[in-house]
């Protein structure tokens, strides 16, 4: 199966095309379609099965342009990845002409602060500075139909459960959840447990 089988817009297939994404990766044949239906998801899979585009391309796909307000929130451990996040967004987004953001501890609030003031549909972002923008009021959440709870494990380890799940609570309860895990010790199972609605298994 490729691509064109997930029924996704012109301007989607065509970033898949410029990326030289010819054919789904097992995580993507999975989730991509379910993400489609707005099913909550729990994936448990590696770094490098191309778990990010599983993500980034129904998001992508589903995000209203006209919208001003950020649509989707990603949650990475490191600001590596949330970087890194940010590009494949803006990639698989660009002919959508998506906007994407990175929130990170580090580089200074301000800038993030000025970032957040435009239109953003993708907010990509490590715990503790996202948490602090919800509090300062620079981070909108009431658009938000997109979670995603990227390396889910690494959070836990580093010990950002706690502030996961102050952001969960700021959200609208209307909203599609994807947490993606290498591991799925009791802890990560429990946040699937309390804030999401039925998910699907998925192990990779
Ligand atoms: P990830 O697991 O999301 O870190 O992705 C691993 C690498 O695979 C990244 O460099 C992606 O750009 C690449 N990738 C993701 N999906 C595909 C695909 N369907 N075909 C070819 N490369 C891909």
């Amino acid at each position: 199966k490729g691509f064109h089988d997930f029924k996704l817009s012109n301007q989607i297939v065509k970033a898949l095309d410029s990326l030289e994404y010819k054919i789904p990766t097992e995580v993507q044949s999975k989730v991509i379609p379910l993400v489609l239906e707005k099913i909550d998801l729990v994936v448990k899979s590696q770094t490098g099965s191309g778990k990010t585009a599983s993500y980034g391309i129904p998001i992508c796909e589903l995000v209203d342009w006209e919208e001003n307000k950020p649509q989707a929130l990603i949650l990475t451990p490191t600001r590596e990845l949330a970087v890194q996040v940010k590009e494949d967004f803006i990639n698989i987004g660009r002919f959508k002409r998506i906007k994407a953001t990175a929130v990170y501890g580090k580089q200074p609030f301000a800038i993030q602060k000025t970032e957040l003031k435009q239109k953003t549909h993708i907010v990509v972002g490590t715990p503790g500075r996202v948490l602090d923008h919800i509090e300062r009021g620079t981070l909108i959440l009431d658009q938000i139909n997109y979670l995603v709870i990227d390396e889910a494990d690494e959070m836990l380890n580093m010990g950002f459960i706690e502030q996961v799940e102050a952001i969960i609570k700021a959200l609208p309860k209307n909203r599609v959840t994807m947490l993606f895990s290498a591991t799925l010790p009791e802890a990560v199972k429990d946040l699937s447990l309390r804030y999401m609605k039925t998910p699907i298994d998925i192990e990779i």
